[in-house]
């Protein structure tokens, strides 16, 4: 054995046949250069295409791929936790399998790291080029809001790609919390965090896996899962305007005291009506979306499951 340090390099694949063999060419030759013992963990999240043949027919030739295949797609954010936590490495990374996240930083994140300053490099994206404008409009605005709300740092730009020490991994892997948004915990564990900005890579084959809904309701997720700020608008709102009816009803009771009837505003108060009840629904919405991720959480339900793997002490199930 040797007495190196070792770095896991965690890979979440979805569909990512055409990619995965460019990837594994650019990362294997990187990371063989350096003066490291490496593991690369490759997680198949229940690809439909021949995504884990491709793992299958790499891993016979490099004992250094250990590839973790789950029973169905879990989201990328499964895939992440399944490689924290079977990550063996004194030093773990995240990438993208279809090198946005360029494996060429990855010696110069180690070097910032091996000074001892910081505890994780995490990468930023400094320009989104590439990308189609409206999505990058409201990835900024996303990013204004939620930094606004929640008491958790979370920069624009930032990519999942980085690098950590042990420690940091070991808490994120505690984090059990079912709900998973990772730019979110990283920077919620805290820890020394070294900014490295890189331009906007478009990926080298296959496709995204993310339409636009589908973000916005990652985004969605982020936002509940660190911020309580939109339950409280609903009762700061709902006080206002408790207020506001009360002074109103004053108003109208000493108006029928002093001038007798008052004059008939059945449309006005069709609208107060209506405004006040489609409120109502949608902050019982924003509550509902709490109560359904207490639920997911309380079922405590398994963040995986693994259905092959070529690592006889891997975790299958957690
Ligand atoms: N991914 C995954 N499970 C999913 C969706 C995506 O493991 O359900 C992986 C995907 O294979 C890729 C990474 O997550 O390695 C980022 O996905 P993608 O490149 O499609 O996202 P984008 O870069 O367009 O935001
Ligand atoms: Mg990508």
């Amino acid at each position: 054995m040797d007495n190196r340090k070792l770095i896991s390099l965690i890979v979440p694949c979805y569909n990512e046949e055409a990619a995965l063999p460019l990837f594994y060419e650019e990362a294997a030759k990187v990371l063989s250069a350096l003066d490291y013992d490496y593991e690369l963990l490759l997680i198949n999240d229940g690809s439909k295409d021949g995504t884990l043949d491709v793992m299958k027919r790499l891993a016979a030739a490099d004992p250094h791929l250990k590839y973790l295949s789950f029973s169905r797609n879990f989201g990328k954010e499964s895939a992440m936790y399944a490689g924290f936590c079977n990550a063996k490495g004194d030093y773990v990374a995240v990438m993208d399998a279809d090198l946005q996240d360029p494996p060429s930083l990855l010696p110069r994140m180690l070097e910032i790291l091996e000074t001892g300053e910081y505890d994780s490099v995490a990468t930023r994206r400094v320009t989104r080029k590439g990308e189609p404008p409206v999505r990058s409009w409201f990835a900024r605005l996303y990013y204004k809001i939620i930094n606004r709300i929640s008491d958790t740092d979370i920069v624009d730009g930032a990519r999942d790609f980085r690098l950590m020490k042990r420690e940091m991994v070991d808490t994120i892997v505690s984090m059990g919390e079912y709900n998973r948004f990772s730019k979110g915990i990283f920077g919620w564990v805290g820890f020394k965090t070294y900014w490295l900005p890189f331009e906007n890579v478009e990926r080298v084959a296959g496709e995204t896996k993310w339409s636009f809904w589908k973000l916005a309701r990652y985004g969605m997720d982020g936002i509940t899962n660190f911020s309580q700020a939109p339950l409280m608008v609903a009762s700061r709102l709902g006080f206002l305007m408790t207020f506001l009816a009360a002074l109103w009803l004053i108003f109208i009771i000493v108006r029928k005291l002093i001038f007798g009837d008052p004059v008939a505003g059945w449309a006005s108060t069709i609208c107060v009506i209506s405004f006040i009840g489609g409120l109502q629904l949608f902050f019982l919405g924003i509550i509902g979306e709490y109560i359904a991720k207490i639920y997911l959480e309380t079922k405590h339900r398994p963040h995986y499951i693994v259905s092959e793997t070529n690592d006889p002490d891997a975790e299958k199930i957690r």
